[in-house]
């Protein structure tokens, strides 16, 4: 059996995504910049990819931006806001431990340049609180960047409460919400962010494309020079058929938010108790607050790695932690700032379930699970230790 179950990581373009971008490719080749009506009809494909976007997220499609995908609105979002604040002399911005690493190289890169960024610490179940961030605003505070969902623990940020905090104290909020868009209700209207990042390829879109929402007044900063392709602000000739083919994924994503939501989440649970009938291990992150279809597990006297290899030999695809991160023998960042120990956090698995997914799938994933965990802990000399009492179990 062949099981895709690392949705987190991307997701397989729907039929009509793919039916979308390859008629555009030949109905819509013509340059939106250029004058000419074969021009002009790219063009008004694009603005009307615009507008739908925008409905969806319920905004103004004058507050939409096409970028390169997820990093890029990250990357461009943040600097943006610095900018804005170094010219009001505002040079402290406020995030979390458990970002994705397009946020924190970014504020990285900020901080070498004399910024100050206060990490905000993660509690055990993945979650922080708007009052937390109300205590860490201060006077020169320019920017909070706070994830809407976690991609590796899949925990659900109260995102609505810190925006409002930060609008009560003058602070531009920034949200990645490249693992929440089609997901969970993401809606500018209602939700009090003021720049949000998504990505198309996370809710069964093409890679490579993305958006980046900034509301309106907010003077973005320039990643990229060259032309005056939207706006002015991000130069370079559009991606058309990834736009037009994000735009018919985000649609159908939103259209069946719901009714996905209730199945997804029910193989979610169901492979939650499945997998928690194996001795020592625990589930990562708030059981309730987490994204439908994100589970996570550390295994005792496991190595992630090895349990990857042989879940791959059984036909499944899964992942240790984010896919940036496979490949690096670092325990996960995010399992670090929940309070897992190092040689807990090397034991850990993330299955992320689409709508593809079904019942047979989960107690196929569960049984070889069960499996490949026992016959590791069979040949390994940590798990020796630990039933004999030369070491102690963590979880
Ligand atoms: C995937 C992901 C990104 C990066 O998006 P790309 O489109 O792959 O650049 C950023 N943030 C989160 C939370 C993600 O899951």
């Amino acid at each position: 059996m062949k099981v895709y179950i690392d949705n987190a990581a991307t997701t397989k373009p729907s039929r009509a995504v793919i039916d979308t971008m390859v008629s555009c490719m030949s109905e819509y080749y013509g340059n939106p910049s250029s004058l000419y009506s074969i021009g002009q009809e790219a063009n008004m494909a694009l603005q009307s990819a615009r507008e739908r976007v925008a409905a969806l997220l319920g905004c103004q499609s004058s507050e939409i931006y096409f970028t390169s995908g997820g990093s890029e609105a990250d990357n461009q979002a943040i600097i943006s806001a610095a900018a804005i604040g170094e010219k009001k002399k505002k040079k402290h911005i406020i995030s979390t431990a458990f970002e994705h690493h397009a946020v924190l190289h970014t504020l990285k890169k900020l901080e070498k340049q004399g910024f100050e960024i206060t990490l905000l610490d993660v509690h055990e179940n993945g979650l922080i609180t708007a009052q937390e961030v109300e205590n860490a605003i201060r006077e020169d505070t320019c920017l909070v960047t706070v994830m809407f969902a976690n991609n590796e623990i899949g925990t659900i940020q109260p995102i609505s409460e810190i925006g409002e905090v930060c609008r009560k104290k003058g602070v531009l909020f920034h949200t990645d919400a490249v693992q929440a868009v089609g997901h969970i209700e993401v809606n500018a209207a209602s939700q009090n962010f003021d720049l949000l990042s998504l990505s198309a390829h996370k809710f069964h879109g093409p890679k490579g494309v993305g958006v980046l929402y900034a509301k309106k007044g907010i003077f973005l900063t320039n990643l990229i020079e060259g032309g005056a392709q939207e706006r002015g602000k991000r130069a370079g000739t559009e991606n058309l058929p990834a736009i037009m083919g994000m735009v018919t994924a985000l649609e159908q994503a939103v259209s069946g938010l719901s009714d996905n939501a209730v199945r997804i989440k029910k193989l979610r649970e169901k492979l939650i108790d499945g997998l928690s009938e194996i001795s020592h291990c625990a589930l990562n992150g708030d059981r309730e607050q987490r994204l439908p279809g994100n589970v996570n597990f550390c295994f005792e006297g496991i190595e992630g790695e090895s349990l990857l290899l042989l879940l791959d030999q059984k036909g499944i695809s899964a992942s240790s932690g984010s896919a940036c991160t496979s490949g690096s023998l670092d325990p996960s960042h995010v399992l670090l700032a929940i309070g897992r120990p190092h040689e807990v956090a090397h034991g850990s698995l993330r299955l992320t379930l689409s709508e593809e997914n079904t019942e047979e799938e989960v107690d196929y994933v569960v049984q070889s699970v069960k499996e490949v965990v026992s016959y590791l802990r069979g040949i390994s000399p940590v798990w020796r230790d630990l039933q004999n009492g030369k070491r102690k179990y963590v979880i």
